[in-house]
């Protein structure tokens, strides 16, 4: 089995300690922090002063809805056409930063303001590697 890899590699990567967690940006200039790796540009100021930032693998529930109905096509995860699934806003826990994500917990369990954490889950298989995406759980 070849190592995992990330879904989308500019906003999912593994930490120091091998650990998934989101990726971003933080201006030097105005302190904006963005959330993924593709900007090139400050999104608040305009400055290319960006540097590369782990954004952590903690969050709170700030909104959510749930998928009673799977999406249609053919997926390769089924993860993904699980229901009922949660959706959610997650504010990440000291970043300013809200990031929509699936919500791997009960329903009966959700409310605003629930601690959660980070989880890398695989979605599908690709060439024998596991491919990953993220979502969060209850912390
Ligand atoms: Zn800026």
């Amino acid at each position: 089995m070849t190592d995992a890899r990330s879904v989308a590699p500019t906003f999912l990567g593994r930490s120091s300690s091998g650990r998934w967690q989101l990726l971003g940006r933080r201006c030097g200039d105005c302190g904006e922090t963005l959330f993924g790796r593709d900007d090139v540009l400050c999104l608040r100021c305009g400055s290319d002063a960006l540097a590369d930032i782990g954004l952590g693998d903690r969050g709170t529930l700030w909104a959510f809805t749930v998928l009673r109905n799977p999406p249609p096509g053919d997926r390769r995860a089924a993860a993904i056409s699980r229901v009922p699934q949660p959706l959610g806003l997650v504010e990440l826990d000291g970043m300013a930063v809200r990031v929509m994500a699936r919500i791997d917990v009960d329903v009966d369990r959700l409310e605003i303001g629930l601690p959660l954490r980070l989880a890398g889950s695989e979605l599908y298989v690709d060439g024998g590697a596991p491919v990953v995406g993220y979502s969060f759980e209850e912390a």
